[in-house]
């Protein structure tokens, strides 16, 4: 017998890969801005680290969400050898905009979501203040067919770890919070708060990353392939 009726995703770092997309989305929107002298490597790398800083800003709440990548685009035209005439706030708006449409899938999560749809409820629950860019990764990156709910921070006005944008979703899905499995990178929004609402947790401890907080959970795969094992979910390509 199954042990759970539903298995829920977080999305940033589990089911998307957030730096790879940063990264494609970098590559379109200097396609559109070059940079004269610099290899398109050095541009992603100094890319990446403005956009490090301005993701830290964001995170002490210093600056809003809406600022993250006017700031990026501003810092970046201090520390590159971009034109005076560069429009920061247009390469930002681009930058978005491409965002939203380069969403890079996790090695597999395409494989395992589509394995377990139809035989599990599947779903995710993320943190992101605009659910239309959330929504457009996720069909963007195929993954969207594989979902049967799609629970978006910015919709509701709760962010993880607290427990009751879980237990908004719980209601949504007419299931009690042990019929549930959530899976998520992050130990302090996604195994803090789905164990709060009562949840199993699955940590996917991707690039064997040091644990941000103290966790109990026992449940930790290094793949998302290795979901299938520890669900004993027949894999999609076997039936
Ligand atoms: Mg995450």
């Amino acid at each position: 017998m199954r042990r759970y009726d539903a298995v829920l995703f977080d999305v940033d770092d589990t089911l998307l890969d957030f730096r790879a997309s940063e990264a494609a989305a970098c590559r379109a929107v200097f396609d559109l801005y070059p940079v004269t002298g610099l290899s398109p490597d050095v541009v992603l790398a100094a890319f990446q680290h403005a956009s490090d800083i301005t993701w830290d800003l964001y995170v002490q709440k210093r600056i809003t969400r809406a600022e993250v990548s006017d700031q990026t685009f501003e810092s970046l035209a201090r520390l590159l050898p971009m034109s005076d005439h560069v429009d920061t706030h247009a390469a930002a708006l681009a930058f978005d905009a491409a965002f939203a449409e380069h969403s890079v899938a996790e090695p597999a999560a395409s494989c395992v979501l589509a394995s377990l749809h139809g035989w599990y409820v599947t779903g995710i629950i993320s943190n992101h203040e605009h659910p239309a860019v959330q929504r457009r990764r996720l069909a963007a990156s195929g993954l969207a067919r594989s979902l049967d709910v799609v629970v978006i921070s910015g919709d509701i006005g709760i962010e993880k770890p607290d427990p009751r944008i879980f237990n908004y979703t719980l209601q949504l899905l007419g299931m009690a919070a042990e019929q549930c499995l959530f899976v998520g990178d992050s130990i302090i929004s996604d195994d803090a708060g789905a164990r709060e609402a009562g949840m199993d947790f699955c940590w996917y401890r991707r690039h064997h990353t040091t644990p941000s907080a103290p966790t109990t959970t026992l449940n930790i795969i290094q793949s998302l392939s290795e979901l299938l094992v520890l669900l004993d979910a027949p894999d999609v390509l076997e039936r």
